[in-house]
Order: C-alpha cells, then structure tokens, then sequence
C-alpha cells in the first residue's frame, strides 16, 4: 500500500510517499520504503496539505490494573489496556506497578509481570515496558535496565510498604539506585498527613505537596545521582522547580498529563451540573487551579515539557462517583486531546510529535531493547521498532484532519475500548472542545 501524505517528522512537517506492507508474523503494518518523489509508485491513500499525519504515540504513564492474582481485571488488564491504546492512536505504553497484589518489585514478581505482558502483545501488538517498584524494602538495582517508580507520598492501591514516609527514608533506599531512571509520584507524604481532614479532595492534597516532593527528589537526584523522572506534574510551582533543575544541567524529565492542561478547579465549581458528580474528577495530583493550567499550557507551547502521558488509571463508574477513586481511563482518547491541543490551543504540531512520539519512543525503546535481551520469547513476536518514518519501523499514523474542527463531539461510550466505558471527556456540557 502505497500513502502519500504529511508526515510529522522530528523537526518538520515534510510530504512523503510512504510504501507499508503488512507483516504477517507480528501483525503490524510496517514502513516497507520511504520515498520523497512518485519513484515508489503511484498511492492507495493521498492526504492533503489539510491532513497532518502522527507516527502513533507512546504513553509512558498507563496503570493497566492486571496483575498475577487478576483480582483488578474487572477495571482493565493487558489486552483491553492495549486495545484503549490503539483506539486512541498510542502504539505501546509503559506500566505502573501500583498493583494491589503482586507488583514487579523484585526478579521474580517481574517476571510474573511480563509473562502477562507477553501473552497480551501476542493478542494485540502492542509493546508494553512495566516500572519496576521501589519500596522500603527494596534491596538494589536489576543486572540490567528496567525503569523505577517510587511512590512519595501515597496515592492509589498503596500499602504501607509501598510509599516513603520522609526524606531520609527515602534517602536511604535510593541510595542503593545510582545511575538508574526513577519516576515519582510527588505528593509529600508530610503535607498530605498535614491536610487530611480538609474537606475536598483538591484541599486534602495541596499544591505544596507537589512542590515540597519535587524539591526533594531533586536534592537526592544531585546527591546520589540518579536520573529523576517527575509524574504528571501538576502546580506552576512545581513546573518552575523542573525547568530550573534542567538549566543546571540535572538529568530530570517531567510530564504532563491531559486532565492537566484542560481542566480547572474553577471549571468545575462554576459547571453547577458537575457538583453532584465531582467525585468522579478525583485524581491525584488533583485538578489544579486555572493558573495552573495555563501555565502548563504555556510551557508546552513553548517545548518545555519532555513528555504527554496520560496517567490512563480505569475504575468502574460506581468506584468513581460513590466510593471517590482517584484517577480515570484516558488511553482511548489519547489523539482526541492531541486534536484539541492542535486545533483550539495551536500547539505546534511538531512539538506535539516530540513529546508523544519522538522523545517518548528515546525514553522508551531502550527500556524495551533490555526487555527483549532478557526475554527471547518476546523477540519471537517480531515487533517492528518504533519512533521513526524509516523503513522497517511501524508504519501505523494518527491523521487528524485541520478542517474539521470537531473533536470530542466524536467521542461516544460505545467507541470507548476501556473495560468501565467511561471518559472525562464524556462529560463535557459542550462536545466541540474548549473553545475561547
Ligand atoms: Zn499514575
């Protein structure tokens, strides 16, 4: 098949004809030839200069419930994770270990972990990388390369071993970490002790505790020198630490997440008809104030922000609006935010493509590559690699159309994958995206 079109390429947007065939072996379409002129032959599909088109993206902070024990698979697991993915244009994602029972913390519940994996890639093609849990008791690095997460501070599904009660405690343990990429959930476990009898959920976690965390973790990142990755960062503040500790040449990355950049607390204290579902919006970090948003908002304008992560965390309805669970399935409408971003916000499409593909697909692959090398069966499955328009690379591409200036209108529960069917964006009073 031969698609004639304009590519968003690492720096540019450049017209291609791509030539793809598809591979039986790992069932995947991929690039077969790449040709800037008609040599490779006439297309299938012509897009016009209108119809910019995405290499697929990598979501590099998904929660995908399923572990050993499988006790979470009634709010998602591998498969349907991965089939939310492809419905929202994302080709592979990265997991978080928060799991309840089981989670990879050491050589053995790893395993276990990837054996899931495995048997859901064969199912759906989609490459998965799992973080590895660092807890109390955690003992040192893996022989080879695996990505950390560190809980500072307690979010979803934790148990008491599973997050750091202060910053020695802390200090002790990633001590054992040089070198090694650790993501955190930063939410000061001093500042959430602090506020706990507040009365919402945005007060009970301030911005503070975002602030106070990423302080820390960016005083051990200088001590012991690790390479500190911040999750879904939240608050101005917060941002500001990060671009600070990046001009002083502190190896950190930070990503933001699309609950983030498009809703305020103000939002939904004035949409009166959201009060009496407002516990569905609990995340954490909670939604932030409006000067939040747009400060973030700015900074990814600008290129600022490493990464687009969805923090994809499915619940069913019920755990949502009556029990209050933080967090919310976001896989499936992935390219859909992209589209809103592009469209109502004129994010430049090739800052888009580098924070959802390209530098998603650096700090992915070779997470990946070590995960092939441990584990021949997954080499079996023949994968293509990712994150290039290069011959043998995936050819699959989210094309979104300029003219249509629909977005979420498009969105109904039905064409949701997740287990819950259930959006944020589901329960927007306007379907059109956020016009201003
Ligand atoms: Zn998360």
């Amino acid at each position: 098949m031969i698609v004639d079109g304009c590519f968003v390429l690492n720096h540019e947007i450049r017209r291609q004809r791509l030539s793809l065939h598809y591979d039986e072996s790992s069932q995947c379409w991929v690039i077969a030839d790449v040709d800037a002129s008609l040599a490779i032959g006439p297309p299938d599909w012509y897009f016009t200069d209108q119809q910019i088109l995405f290499p697929s993206f990598i979501d590099i902070h998904v929660h995908a419930r399923e572990d050993s024990s499988a006790t979470e698979n009634y709010k998602e697991d591998f498969t349907s994770a991965s089939l939310a993915a492809r419905n929202g244009g994302v080709s592979a994602f990265m997991e978080m270990p928060n799991n309840r029972v089981d989670p990879p913390r050491d050589l053995e519940s790893y395993r276990r972990k990837v054996f899931l994996i495995a048997r859901s890639i064969k199912q759906t093609s989609v490459p998965i990388v799992p973080y590895v849990l660092i807890d109390k008791n955690s003992t040192g690095a893996f022989s080879f390369k695996v990505p950390y997460k560190v809980y500072y501070g307690v979010s979803v599904n934790a148990d008491p071993h599973t997050s750091f009660a202060n910053k020695d405690e802390l200090k002790e343990v990633l001590a054992k970490y040089p070198g090694e990429m650790i993501a955190f959930h930063c939410e000061h476990p001093s500042a959430l002790k602090r506020y706990v009898g507040e009365s919402t959920h945005g007060t009970r976690r301030p911005p503070s505790a975002e602030v106070d965390a990423i302080h820390d973790v960016i005083e051990l990142a200088v001590e012991i020198g690790f390479h500190p990755h911040i999750c879904h960062l939240s608050t101005k503040e917060g941002a500001e630490l990060c671009l600070n500790a990046k001009k002083r040449k502190i190896p950190l990355t930070f990503e933001v997440a699309p609950h983030h950049l498009y809703f305020s607390s103000e939002m939904l204290e004035s949409e009166a008809e959201l009060q009496k579902i407002s516990s569905y919006f609990h995340v954490n970090p909670p939604i932030r104030e409006e000067r939040d948003r747009l400060y973030l908002l700015e900074i990814v304008k600008k290129g600022l922000v490493d990464f687009f992560a969805t923090d994809h965390a499915p619940h069913t309805l019920e755990e949502k609006l009556v029990k209050g669970f933080s967090g919310f399935p976001q896989l499936d409408t992935y390219g859909l935010f992209i589209e809103w971003l592009l469209k109502y916000e004129k994010v430049s499409p090739v800052i888009i493509a580098k924070m959802c593909t390209y530098a998603a697909c650096n700090f992915f692959n070779p997470f990946w590559e070590s995960m092939l090398l441990q584990f021949p069966t997954l080499q079996t499955l023949n994968l293509p690699k990712l994150g290039q328009i290069e011959k043998n690379f995936l050819g699959d591409f989210y094309i979104v159309d300029l003219y249509d200036k629909e977005v979420f209108s498009r969105l109904t529960k039905e064409n949701l994958k997740t287990k819950n069917q259930h959006s944020p964006f589901l329960y927007r009073p306007f379907t059109k995206g956020l016009e201003r």
